[in-house]
C-alpha cells in the first residue's frame, strides 16, 4: 500500500479541515450528502485495515452530520479512537477549531 503514514496525515487534514467548515446549521440535503461521502469514505480509502477498522467505527459509533461542532467533535473521537490504538497522544478535543479553523490564538 502507498505511505500509510504519509497519507494518514494528509488525509487527517482534509478531514478535520472538511469538518471545521461544514454549515452550522446543515439542510436535510447537506447532512444526506456528508453521510454518503463518509460512509463512501470508508469503503475507498486506500489502507485496507484501516478503512475495515473506520467502517466498524462507524456502526458503534455513526457519524454526527447534525452540525459543524458535532461533526467536529465526532471526527476528533474517532481520531482518536485511531490514536489510541497506534498509541499516539490523545487529542484534546476542545482544540479541534483552534487547530483546524480558527488558527491559535496569540
Ligand atoms: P496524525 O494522526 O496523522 O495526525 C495529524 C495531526 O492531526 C496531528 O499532528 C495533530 O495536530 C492532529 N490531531 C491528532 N489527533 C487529532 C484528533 N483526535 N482530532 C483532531 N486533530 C488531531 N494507521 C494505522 O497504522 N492503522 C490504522 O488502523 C489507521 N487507521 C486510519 C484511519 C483513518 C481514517 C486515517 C485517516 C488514518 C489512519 N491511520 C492508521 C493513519 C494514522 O492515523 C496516522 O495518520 C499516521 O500514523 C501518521 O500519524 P501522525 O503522528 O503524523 O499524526
Amino acid at each position: 500500500p502507498p505511505d500509510s503514514e504519509a497519507l494518514g496525515r494528509s488525509t487527517w487534514t482534509f478531514l478535520h479541515t472538511m469538518a471545521a467548515y461544514y454549515p452550522n446549521q446543515p439542510t436535510v440535503p447537506q447532512q444526506q450528502g456528508m453521510q454518503i461521502f463518509l460512509r463512501q469514505f470508508a469503503q475507498v480509502y486506500p489502507c485496507g485495515h484501516c478503512a475495515s477498522h473506520l467502517r466498524s467505527e462507524m456502526k458503534t459509533d455513526p457519524p454526527r452530520v447534525n452540525s459543524r461542532a458535532d461533526l467536529s467533535q465526532w471526527m476528533c473521537e474517532t481520531h482518536n479512537k485511531v490514536n489510541d490504538l497506534l498509541g499516539k497522544k490523545i487529542f484534546d478535543c476542545s482544540k479541534v477549531d483552534e487547530r483546524w479553523r480558527d488558527g491559535p490564538k496569540d
